[in-house]
This record gives structure tokens, C-alpha cells and sequence, in this order.
């Protein structure tokens, strides 16, 4: 039982699978199955070519449970790792359980029809999870994931309680386009549209979409316009963060961006509810999604950083009072690209993805039920990002932050 099979074949599972191939003693047998198998041929053919190890490719639409449970059934892995879309979560933890394996994804279940980013659909999974004896790992990508695990690790190592947490996400990146996304548009559309919600003194706060906008000076990157908006972590880390009485996101945008996205909303291209066109059902977001850029295309063009990490404010572990920690990773478009042929938002979703699956397949991270990345032990995977091309550092700043 030291097979994995990794579900969808973009650049986040590209990523992963390169590094699978990297860490032949943990991931002895790599098997992939998306939709368009060619995609996962091409992925197949790029790791042979840069670490001679061979991935077995198959076709499977994810969303039909009984095609993807015999799949499982016939590759029989130790674990099932979901890096397709959000919308197939649920049909993958299902096919997981019907065949016996352990399951993994990067993002929270979303229906459709509805832009929701809400973990309770599979946390409704934990009792057949526990039962069946299985482990299911929920946000193993960077965020959420990697600034889960900063949360926590900064939660054991420093600071007794986590009063106010900041979670900055700057892609410093510039790909020579107009206007594209740099992962899969519809979801990175529907995340950005979406109204603004932050935790505050035991509740979430709504607010409308890029209303709240701040200058932030990042390191290795330079002063960038940051946007408060929602993201699903936030739901995990107030649960698992019980004192927690500010937690909010952030995301920058450049000014070209948000002017094509105003005018895509304005005009309805962003419509996610089905039109009639030419007597076709379509749904505008879609077909957006098929006229802009491939995010993987972007990667050879891309220059610049990335900046992710956490700003906390708590009482100090030491007892020293309360202090405020900046955790953070810094990563380089042009070496991820050189590295895996993905740019670095691919990568920094698809490396820690491969170490959650790592740490599931070593049972270093085990037990019977659906955990979020908070549940863990966030020390071994710490060391892994050190180890596998995502190194953090932490410091102290002089107190909490100010905007
Ligand atoms: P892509 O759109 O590039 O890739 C998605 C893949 O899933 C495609 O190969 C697609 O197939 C496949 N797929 C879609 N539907 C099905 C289906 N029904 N059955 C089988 N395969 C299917 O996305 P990314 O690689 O950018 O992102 C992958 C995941 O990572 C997403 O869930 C995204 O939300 C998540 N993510 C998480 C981040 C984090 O930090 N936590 C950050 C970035 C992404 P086809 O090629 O045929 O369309």
C-alpha cells in the first residue's frame, strides 16, 4: 500500500507530481487520472524527462462515483489526492470511502450554482470517515494549508494565544498579460467576487468585495494594494483558534486587474447562473474561463515573487506579555518555473500539497475522521517546506499591526 493516485492534471497537480517523482522513497508509485488524460500524459512526459520516473496516466470524470471507485479499487492507493476543482470534493471523498482509501484535497467544497466557501458539507463526512477508519486531510495547498500550519506552529512555538491574525497574500508576479488569473479563473473569480467577510469577536463581519484596500510593503516584492476579502481558512482557523478575536485575509490586486474584473462584473461576465445563448444554456463564467489564458501557459513568461505569510498578535509563550510574530515564505517565479515548468502560484499550492500527502503516506499525520490542517502537528511539515523549496522565515515586529 504505497500508491497514491492524484485526481486533475493542471498546474497545481503538475507541481505535485514533479515532486512526488522527487521523493521516490515516500511516493514509490505515482499514478494520475483527470478528465482530459492528454493533460495528464503531458505531466507524465515532464517528470520522466526531469527525474526518469515513470506515472501511470488515466480518464476519469471525478464526478461519477462509480467510474472513480473502481478506479480506486483497481490502483488500489494508500491515498486519493484531490487537485481537480472544489466542485469534485465531495464526489472524490465518496468514491474514497466506497473503495478504502485516504483522501486529500487543497480547497473546500463549492457547489456549483452557488459561490460558497464552507467547510461544513465535509465536515458532515467525519462520523463515515471515522467509521470506515480512514483519514481525510482538508486544505493541504498554501491557503488554505501553509498558513494554517504558520498559525498553528506560531500557536506551539510562541505565542500562548492568537488574539489578532493577518494572513497577507502577495503575488508580486507579472506574467506580460492584459488581464488572465493565475489559477483556474472560475474559482479564482467566484473567490474574488465574492462579499468581503472577516472574523471579529465571535462572529463573521460582511462586508461588499474590495471595499477594504491597504498599501503594504513586502518584502523582495515592494509596496503592493492589498484587498481584505474572504477566504475559507478563516472558517478553520476561528474554529480551531477558539480566542481568536480578529482574523482577517488579504490579497493583492494590481490596478489592471481590478479594472478588467469592474468591467467583466459590470458587463455580467462573471454571471455564474446559466444564460440562453443561441438557444445554449451557458454560464458566463465559464465561458470567460475558456477565452482568457490557461494559467499553466503563464509560467514561461512570468517574472517576480511571491510573499505569503501570517501576522499574529498574542500573549507570549514565555510569558513576556504581548508580542507580534510575522511568519512568511518567499517564492520565485522563474526558479519554480525552471524547477517544475509551473509558475509559483502552482507551486506554492502544489509543494505543500505533495508534503500533506507525504506525511499521510508515512502515517507521520494519521487518524480515523476528517481533519483539518490545523489538527496536525505542524512541526514536521515546517520542516519539510525548509526542505522541499518553500523556506519561511519568522521575526518579530515592534507590535500588532496598524491597519
Ligand atoms: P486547473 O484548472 O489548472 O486544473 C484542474 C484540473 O482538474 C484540470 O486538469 C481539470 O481537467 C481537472 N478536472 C476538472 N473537473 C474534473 C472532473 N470532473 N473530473 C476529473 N478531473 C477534473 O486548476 P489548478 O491546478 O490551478 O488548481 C487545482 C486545485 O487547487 C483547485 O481545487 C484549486 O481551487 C486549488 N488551489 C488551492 C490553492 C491553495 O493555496 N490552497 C491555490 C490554488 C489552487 P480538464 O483539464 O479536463 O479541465
Amino acid at each position: 500500500m504505497n500508491k497514491v493516485l492524484v485526481i486533475g492534471a493542471g498546474g497545481v497537480s503538475s507541481v505535485a507530481v514533479h515532486k512526488m517523482a522527487m521523493n521516490a522513497t515516500i511516493f514509490p508509485d505515482i499514478h494520475l487520472a483527470s478528465r482530459t488524460k492528454s493533460k495528464c500524459d503531458a505531466i507524465a512526459a515532464s517528470v520522466k524527462e526531469r527525474t526518469g520516473v515513470n506515472v501511470a496516466t488515466y480518464a476519469i470524470d471525478a464526478e461519477d462515483v462509480p467510474a472513480l471507485t473502481a478506479l480506486i479499487k483497481q490502483i488500489g492507493p494508500k491515498l486519493v489526492v484531490n487537485l481537480a476543482l472544489p466542485y469534485q470534493d465531495l464526489t472524490i471523498m465518496d468514491a474514497c470511502l466506497a473503495a478504502g482509501a485516504h483522501y486529500m484535497d487543497t480547497a473546500n467544497y463549492e457547489p456549483k450554482d452557488v459561490a460558497k466557501f464552507e467547510y461544513h458539507w465535509q465536515w458532515a463526512y467525519q462520523d463515515r470517515f471515522k467509521e470506515a477508519g480512514l483519514t481525510a486531510l482538508l486544505g493541504s495547498g498554501f491557503d488554505p494549508g501553509v498558513t494554517s500550519v504558520f498559525a498553528m506552529w506560531l500557536k506551539k512555538h510562541k505565542l500562548k494565544t492568537i488574539r489578532q491574525l493577518d494572513i497577507l497574500d502577495c503575488n508580486g508576479g507579472d506574467h506580460g498579460q492584459a488581464f488572465a488569473t493565475n489559477f483556474n479563473p472560475e474559482i479564482n473569480i467566484r473567490e474574488v467576487t465574492a462579499p468581503a467577510r472577516h472574523w471579529e469577536n465571535g462572529q463573521f463581519v460582511e462586508t461588499p468585495p474590495m471595499a477594504k484596500k491597504v498599501t503594504f510593503d513586502f518584502e523582495q516584492v515592494g509596496p503592493k494594494n492589498m484587498y481584505m476579502m474572504y477566504h475559507e481558512e478563516l472558517e478553520s482557523l476561528a474554529k480551531f483558534i477558539p480566542e481568536l478575536e480578529r482574523g482577517r485575509f488579504w490579497m493583492t490586486f494590481g490596478d489592471e486587474y481590478i479594472k478588467h474584473l469592474t468591467v467583466l462584473q459590470n458587463v455580467g461576465m462573471t454571471r455564474i447562473d446559466p444564460v440562453i445563448y443561441n438557444g445554449v444554456e451557458i454560464i458566463p463564467l465559464q465561458f470567460l474561463k475558456a477565452v482568457l489564458p490557461e494559467p499553466s501557459t503563464l509560467g514561461a513568461t512570468t517574472k517576480g515573487k511571491t510573499n505569503i505569510g501570517d501576522i499574529a498578535t498574542g500573549e507570549a509563550l514565555d510569558g513576556s506579555g504581548e508580542k507580534t510574530f510575522y511568519i512568511k515564505n518567499i517564492c520565485d517565479h522563474e526558479a519554480c518555473y525552471e524547477e517544475t515548468g509551473n509558475q509559483a502560484v502552482s507551486y506554492t499550492t502544489g509543494v505543500p500539497a505533495m508534503i500533506g500527502a507525504a506525511l499521510v503516506m508515512q502515517d507521520v499525520w494519521s487518524g480515523a475522521g476528517v481533519f483539518n490542517i490545523e489538527q496536525f502537528d505542524p512541526d514536521p511539515f515546517m520542516d519539510m517546506l525548509n526542505q522541499h523549496g518553500l523556506p519561511w522565515t519568522v521575526e518579530e515586529l515592534a507590535g500588532p499591526v496598524e491597519f
